[in-house]
């Protein structure tokens, strides 16, 4: 033990969400630790600076609303901001509000066990650091724990391998060599149009073939900014009652009532948007219905037909195995073109499996492919996977693993029963990683802070979700993921891309804009499906 320390807060996590944490519980006079394992602030931008890492919401949207200041002097650069714009923009933020000085870089918190008698968490870092605070607030991230792929010989490659979410920062020189990508998600579908720009010759190994939209990237028109910034407040409005946090206008057809015809024109409206939502929402029953959500797929098909010179390519790439949607979508700048390219090749490992990583590459079930690098392009551990890799005890010791052992119980995704004064941002069944997560993330922290807040005004020492407010949660949930077309998909929403994690829809579709009435509604019942203790009322 080097030290500890007495503080209201320790926030884990220096993303989006952390900083903005530490921001408004300072704002509200609470004392703040937060910890961070890496070395700066950006989360998720501080660690994936793959080659052609951006963003595929809109940067004028993707971006705080907490601050009109910080709305109005920052200028945004392109429709689609890259990774390191969006970090320059978190830094931004650190400096301009001064929050560097209760961040605590390059410390992992590895437990924290909640103490009934005192109503405080004492929490361990991994340089032997513990704090005592009242409020635990996990700012972990949904998509923050890596994942390698589960295939023998890992460390057998002799060359190096490289992780899409822990890139060096330094970047990675890929000219003259050969190299494999394993994984078609988002993080790949981004990053192989750069890499093949690079390399002698790229081959990509896909598992489940993406749908991807062409993002229609470009620089931001000075008349655009302006005009968002005379409105912002507006917008910001639209985002926050909207259905994915994206405002975008809301469909009253299913796509089954309507002509081919009409049907083709909306579904190439929407394409010409270049966003991930536009042909999603096109239609009322896209996400609920399968054959209204074949037509969108087949839309799609065609549209990777168009872009890939040959026809068995195009086949490959193009999905089939599940609806549109359902695993998320991505948003791309020439990635099916790049399949056009000599140096690009594909392989289908539904056909031939991935077997084993080799000294000099790695071999499907048909042959051994020789590589100078390897990216694993292959995911994480989404949604938990930050959480559980702590261990954190609630009541009677009770480990929040354990208790998840089956899935993720919370109630409304905030919070769970048995761990009092602990709050999950963006935590597994809240709208989180279905919405512009800058939305979500802002629409916790605000309900986190003022909860907080109502305690230290009425001297209550800790709160705590009962288990029969979650069990109502997590059935509504359910029954919601259940309504559409989701749980059909072996997604990372469903944790179906871990092995052995247990088949759970872990988000809440209800929408951004109806969630955040259901929370505010709680608070304003006094915290509905809480129970509330005086403060040390047992010490
Ligand atoms: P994160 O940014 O993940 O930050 C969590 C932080 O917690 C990390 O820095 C991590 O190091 C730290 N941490 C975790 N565990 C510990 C521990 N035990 N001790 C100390 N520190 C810990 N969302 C969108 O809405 N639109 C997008 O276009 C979009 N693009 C994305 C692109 C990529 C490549 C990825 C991976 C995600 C993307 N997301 C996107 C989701 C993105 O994660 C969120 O938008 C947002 O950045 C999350 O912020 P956060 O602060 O909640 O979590
Ligand atoms: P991902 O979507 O989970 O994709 C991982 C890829 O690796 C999938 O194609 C997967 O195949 C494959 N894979 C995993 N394990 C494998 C194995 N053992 N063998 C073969 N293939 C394997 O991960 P990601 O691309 O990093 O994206 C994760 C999420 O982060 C996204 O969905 C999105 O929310 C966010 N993100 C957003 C952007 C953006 O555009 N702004 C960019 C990157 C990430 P299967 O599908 O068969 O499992």
């Amino acid at each position: 033990m080097t030290e500890s320390r007495k503080v209201d807060a320790v926030v884990v996590g220096a993303g989006i969400a952390g900083l903005y944490q530490l921001y408004k519980l300072r704002e509200r006079g609470m004392t703040t630790r937060v910890f961070e394992t890496g070395d700066g602030v950006g989360g998720t931008w501080y660690w994936n600076r793959y080659p052609g890492a951006r963003c595929d919401v809109e940067s004028l949207s993707y971006s705080y609303s907490f601050s009109p200041e910080l709305e109005q002097e920052w200028n945004w650069t392109e429709r689609y901001p890259t990774q390191p714009e969006i970090l320059r923009y978190v830094n931004h933020v650190a400096d301009r509000f001064d929050l560097r000085k209760d961040i605590t870089f390059s410390t992992r918190v590895v437990s924290a066990v909640y103490d009934d008698s005192t109503q405080r968490w004492r929490v361990d870092t991994d340089t032997g650091e513990i704090v005592d605070a009242q409020f635990l607030i996990m700012a972990t991230g949904c998509l923050s724990r890596s994942k390698l792929p589960e295939v023998p010989g890992l460390d057998r490659f002799q060359g190096p391998t490289y992780h899409t979410g822990h890139w060096p920062h330094e970047g990675v020189d890929f000219t003259g060599m050969r190299v494999g990508i394993i994984g078609t998600g988002s993080s790949a579908v981004q990053s192989i149009p750069v890499i093949a720009e690079q390399t002698a010759d790229l081959t990509v190994f896909q598992r489940t073939p993406a749908y991807s939209i062409a993002a229609l990237n470009r620089p931001l028109e000075q008349s655009e900014i302006d005009s968002m910034k005379t409105d912002y407040r507006a917008w910001r409005e639209a985002q926050r009652t909207s259905g994915f946090g994206v405002p975008v206008e809301l469909p009253t057809q299913s796509a089954l009532e309507v002509s081919e015809e009409e049907r083709f024109a909306k579904y190439e409206s929407g394409w010409q948007k270049g966003t991930l939502v536009s042909i999603l929402a096109g239609y009322t029953d896209t996400l609920t219905n399968r054959e209204a959500n074949d037509t969108a797929a087949e839309f799609i098909r065609r549209k990777i037909r168009e872009r890939v010179n040959d026809p068995e390519v195009a086949e490959t790439l193009s999905p089939r195995s599940y609806p549109f949607g359902t695993k998320r979508p991505c948003l791309d700048t020439n990635y099916y073109e790049t399949f056009n390219k000599p140096n690009v090749h594909l392989v289908d490992l539904r056909k031939t499996p991935l077997v084993e990583l080799t000294e000099n590459g790695l071999r499907t079930s048909e042959q051994e492919y020789e590589f100078d690098a390897i990216v694993f392009a292959t995911g994480f551990d989404a949604m938990t996977g930050a959480l559980t890799a702590i261990d954190i005890r609630g009541k009677d010791g009770i480990a929040l693993r354990e208790k998840w052992a089956e899935g993720p119980r919370s109630y409304l995704g905030v919070a769970v029963a048995g761990f009092p004064n602990l709050f999950t941002i963006t935590g597994p069944s809240s709208p989180s990683v279905l919405s512009n997560m800058i939305v979500s993330i802002e629409q916790h922290v605000d309900w986190i802070t003022d909860c907080a807040a109502y305690m230290r005004e009425r001297g209550i020492g800790a709160i705590e979700a009962t288990s029969e407010a979650e069990d109502g949660w997590v059935a509504h949930v359910e029954e919601a993921g259940n309504a559409t077309l989701y749980p059909t998909a072996d997604s990372w929403y469903m944790g179906s891309n871990v092995p052995g994690k247990p088949r759970v829809f872990m988000a809440y579709i209800g929408g951004v804009g109806v969630y955040r009435q259901l929370c505010d509604e709680v608070a304003a019942k006094g915290y509905e499906g809480f129970a509330l203790e005086g403060a040390m009322t047992r010490a």
